[in-house]
């Protein structure tokens, strides 16, 4: 059957659509000495981070409704549009916990008795509940639930409008979906570590996320490109890249969250609930070499023979992957017939693909003449700069998964052979990952990769915008597809179909 007969090759233009957080990140070469004792950084909030970088864009804004109701109280609030947004969530957090918590639990939901609590730094730090110092200071640049008073807190002067504004309004909405994860934990006695009780309030506002996109929501309504946008905020809030997923403070990478989040959206309360140490199995680990977290995980884009580049070696270990992959894929077990050396190109002079112009396209793979096409000059350096090392490694993965998948003949249509090649990534990623990938991979993942990963699919994915966010949009299903790849390997991406 099947992969089209329309186009000889394979193409989709990658546009940088946002600019995401400060991506740090990468792969260090298979056998370069393993030291230990980095100590890594990482961010120092007690309950959600704060390594957002500025925005090359402003999101759409205003899915609320314009004014709370009036029976949600919010202590200190200055009466800002944040502070409407928030009122809006938590009128439909507790009406939709009331149908949710007895699917979950069993029993009834209680309420939150403590209070909404809105500061800045005018605030009487003695006022809020939780504080444990005079110092306002302390709390700020933050939104938390605190167990003791049962009340949840944010700042509304720098926090809550700076995620508005780099993330759209639905994404302050999710941030106190999360906060409300952590009530209904406290409700059930939930005991776990930092980063699975941080994983399953991400999984639960996935869950009233799903509610809100199926427009049973009275309070908000969403489209795709909200929810593309909210979840791109969901990665900026991640751990910063080198912790390890047993620090007490631990969140998760971007990976982690993003993944919950998909968790909760698919399957809802009941599989959040489920969440237990080990499961889901959290993708985050310390760097393993002092030079690797000095370079933020990132090898040049282009090196020299001493140290070679992303681009020199991603292509032989895409092509060891493949090799030692596709018999293992095909039914009657034959072999991959190979892609030869890349073609960078600038996008004045771009090669042909089967005689035909590839103008216009900036990373390919040309099937007939069986390479991979890509602008050196503008799109990955851009690519590289913006979502570090293996924002381009995975961009390439995609186009060799796209082959792998022409082959097997086992996508119905163009949509869905861009779901099972960016599946395809996941799975080459998952075979970098530390301690001991082979050998002939030449790469080995870096802590933040995987997360590079998701951001470019998320970057380079066009959704549709105004339709509705029913099913989660184009880079939602890119990155469930990739993440797919990543945790089940490369025999699940097969069956995948877009919707
Ligand atoms: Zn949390």
């Amino acid at each position: 059957m099947n992969t089209p007969t329309r186009a000889t090759y394979y193409r989709r233009r990658a546009v940088v659509l946002v600019g995401l957080l400060a991506l740090s990140a990468c792969g260090v070469q298979a056998g370069q000495k393993v030291a230990s004792g980095t100590t890594p950084k990482r961010q120092d909030s007690n309950i959600l981070g704060s390594d957002v970088t500025p925005p090359t864009s402003a999101p759409a804004t205003t899915t609320a409704a314009a004014v709370p109701p009036a029976d949600v109280q919010i202590n200190g609030s200055d009466g800002s549009e944040v502070d409407n947004v928030i009122g809006n969530a938590v009128s439909d957090l507790q009406d939709w916990w009331k149908t949710q918590f007895p699917k979950a639990y069993g029993g009834d939901y209680q309420p939150i008795s403590g209070g909404l609590y809105a500061i800045d730094s005018s605030t009487d730090a003695s006022t809020v509940p939780c504080a444990t110092s005079s110092d306002i200071s302390a709390l700020l640049n933050n939104a938390f639930y605190c167990p003791n008073g049962d009340a949840v807190v944010w700042d509304q002067e720098s926090f809550m409008p700076q995620l508005a504004k780099q993330y759209g309004d639905f994404t302050v909405a999710m941030v106190i979906a999360h906060e409300w994860g952590h009530a209904i934990q406290n409700r059930a006695q939930f005991s776990a570590p930092s980063v699975i009780t941080e994983l399953q309030a991400d999984c639960f506002a996935g869950a009233w996320t799903k509610h809100v996109s199926d427009g049973e929501s009275k309070r908000f309504s969403i489209t795709t490109s909200d929810l593309d946008t909210a979840i791109t905020g969901i990665l900026a809030l991640r751990d910063a890249p080198g912790g390890a997923a047993d620090d007490q403070m631990a969140h998760g990478s971007g990976f982690d969250r993003v993944g919950a989040f998909q968790d909760g959206f698919e399957d809802g309360v009941t599989r959040c609930a489920e969440f237990r140490d080990g499961d889901p199995a959290p993708y985050e680990f310390p760097y393993s070499d002092p030079g690797d977290a000095n370079a933020n995980g990132n090898l040049q884009l282009t090196g020299t023979t001493d140290e070679p580049g992303i681009t020199d070696l991603v292509f032989p270990s895409l092509k060891a992957y493949w090799t030692d992959t596709f018999p293992k894929l095909s039914t009657d077990g034959k072999a991959w017939d190979p892609l030869g050396d890349p073609v960078a190109f600038s996008p004045d002079d771009p090669p042909t693909c089967g005689g035909k112009s590839t103008s216009g396209s900036s990373v390919f793979v040309c099937i007939p003449d069986r390479f991979v096409g890509y602008d050196a000059q503008d799109t990955i350096p851009q690519i590289y700069q913006q979502g570090g090392d293996f924002a381009v490694a995975t961009l390439f993965a995609t186009r060799y998964g796209l082959d792998a998948v022409h082959q097997l003949g086992t996508a119905k249509d163009d949509a869905s052979a861009a779901l099972q090649g960016d599946c395809l990534a996941g799975s080459w990623a998952a075979a970098l990952l530390p301690p001991n990938p082979p050998e002939s991979y030449q790469l080995v993942l870096s802590p933040g990769d995987l997360d590079e990963g998701v951001a470019v699919l998320m970057q380079t994915s066009s959704s549709g915008g105004s339709g509705s966010a029913n099913g989660g949009g184009d880079a939602f299903q890119r990155v469930k597809a990739y993440r797919t790849g990543v945790i089940k390997g490369a025999d699940a991406c097969l069956s995948l179909e877009a919707g």
